[in-house]
């Protein structure tokens, strides 16, 4: 998996600072109109997340300060293929389960559940931000939502209720 960018101290994608994850790639096809980061659709833009960059991610939640991980993209959804993800989620889940996960994605969380893979990748996540960017919805004042449309979605616990249960 390759990924755009890491901000290690980001106020401005979740709660109180916390580390931003932008992953490389989605498969939106077509991409939606006035996609926020057209370079990072593709999967090979950006560097190749390693070992050393997941370590990095780690020793950095070590910090009392920092709240939690936040997975942007491109598309998170569509880079579940090899493992990457997955593993990172479960590794903070088990060392910091005090921390929190976020997660966006142009998918809703009723298309995700439908998929095994991103199920089982859903069960680690806090909060989801689901749905397309639609540019005609668009609304730069609804919290870390870009259009009405998306929703902020309690994952772990909707999982758990088998229903949508929003997160604030
Ligand atoms: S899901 Fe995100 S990265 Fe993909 S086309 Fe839409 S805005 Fe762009």
């Amino acid at each position: 998996m390759n990924y755009a960018n890491i901000f290690f101290d980001d106020t401005v994608n979740g709660i109180g600072f916390r580390i931003s994850l932008f992953v490389s790639g989605c498969a939106k096809h077509p991409p939606c109109i006035g996609c926020w980061s057209p370079l990072a659709r593709s999967f090979d833009y950006g560097k190749t997340f390693t070992k050393e960059t997941k370590d990095s991610i780690i020793e950095s939640l070590k910090k009392p300060y920092i709240k939690g991980l936040s997975i942007l993209g491109g598309e998170p959804m569509d880079n579940l293929g090899d493992g990457t993800l997955l593993d990172l989620v479960k590794t903070i889940s088990r060392m910091f389960p005090e921390k929190t996960i976020f997660c966006w994605s142009g998918y809703t969380f009723e298309e995700l559940i439908k998929d095994p893979v991103r199920l089982e990748f859903l069960q680690y996540i806090d909060m989801l931000r689901d749905g397309e960017y639609i540019e005609e919805l668009k609304d730069i004042t609804q919290y870390l939502s870009g259009s009405k449309n998306q929703r902020i979605i309690a994952a772990k616990e909707s999982l758990k209720q088998n229903k949508v249960i929003f997160y604030i």
